[in-house]
């Protein structure tokens, strides 16, 4: 028999939740639905100064406000940080963690060749510490916790993007576990909580499609087993520019005065490709709508009018 979906959205609450978030959640609670499956909510809040209570507050009464509705009480990282201490201490027991002093200026200095606008390979200056040198080195300074990987392929199928494939330490190099600050990083937090949240397929947006190898090389190590994974193509404006947080037209703030819920609907679900055309429609109507063979492969463009400048 097949198991029961389980599915998940997990904002990072930063801001106020934009149209990009609200494809996400669109397509990540009807694959579950239409499956008859489970569908969670979790307020990824790691980064606590930028992730105040009142802005996943927001984005819960946001996602209510658009027709969502989860299966358990939403699930807020900020106070799980015990459990991912535990994990952390059993990567540390496998010998596969270790301190890294680097500064933010030492590490754009030494880095191997770059793999993009935001991810950088380490060049495994810490890792060659001594264990006295590293002693010395933590008098001065708190450290960070990198990930040792392996010189490896991991390969995966996105359920949209097809087959992927990373040599971890070619393409992607130790990465941050914990921060200096005590703060874990995404790459762990999401992994525990999925497993231990029963997760089975992850939707989410295409600018995450690169973190994905890491997360399934930690699911191997902590003995989790590995989601489904379909990774949604990207919004852009009229323009072909991509959504960002600072398109502030396109937050929920913006759109709510402007468009009803219905219509904001109807035109992800007409952009996706879910209905032929865009029509005001609710979230429970396209739950038998929805299949993934519908669902577009390339970014989706906004009608122009939206993610522009108003007079
Ligand atoms: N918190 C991430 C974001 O808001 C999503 C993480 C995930 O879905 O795995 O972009």
């Amino acid at each position: 028999m097949r198991e029961a979906v389980v599915g998940r959205f997990a904002p990072t609450p930063s801001g106020r939740l934009h149209l990009g978030n609200v494809l996400c959640a669109m397509l990540a609670y009807l694959s579950a639905r239409h499956e008859g499956g489970r569908f969670l909510l979790r307020i990824e809040d790691l980064d606590v100064p930028r992730c105040p209570r009142r802005l996943a507050q927001q984005a819960i009464d946001d996602l209510e406000w658009l027709g969502f509705r989860w299966d358990e009480p939403p699930l807020y990282q900020s106070e799980r940080t015990e459990i991912y201490v535990r994990a952390l201490r059993e990567l540390e027991a496998k010998g596969l963690v270790y301190p890294c002093f680097c500064t933010r200026a030492q590490l754009h200095a030494s880095v191997a060749p770059n793999l993009g606008d935001t991810q950088v390979v380490y060049a495994g200056t810490c890792a060659r510490l001594s264990p006295e040198e590293a002693g010395k080195l933590s008098k001065l300074r708190a450290p960070a916790l990198r990930l040792r990987v392996p010189d490896e392929e991991v390969a995966f199928t996105d359920g949209l993007c097809g087959p992927q494939r990373e040599n971890l330490a070619r393409d992607c190099g130790d990465f941050i576990l914990r921060r200096s600050d005590g703060l874990f990083g995404y790459q762990l937090a999401v992994v525990v909580d999925d497993a231990l949240s029963g997760v089975n397929q992850v939707v989410r947006g295409r600018d995450i499609l690169s973190a994905t190898p890491r997360q399934i090389y930690l699911q191997r190590l902590l003995g989790y087993p590995q989601p489904d994974y379909v990774h949604i193509p990207l919004l852009t404006d009229a323009q072909g520019r991509r959504l960002a947080k600072r398109d502030k037209d396109l937050d929920l703030s913006e759109l709510a005065k402007r468009m009803t819920v219905k219509d904001i609907l109807g035109m992800l679900a007409g952009g996706a490709g879910l209905i032929e055309e865009p029509r005001p429609v609710r979230l429970d109507e396209l739950v038998p709508l929805f299949d993934w063979a519908k669902v577009r492969r390339d970014d989706l463009r906004l009608p122009s009018g939206l993610g522009q400048e108003k007079p």
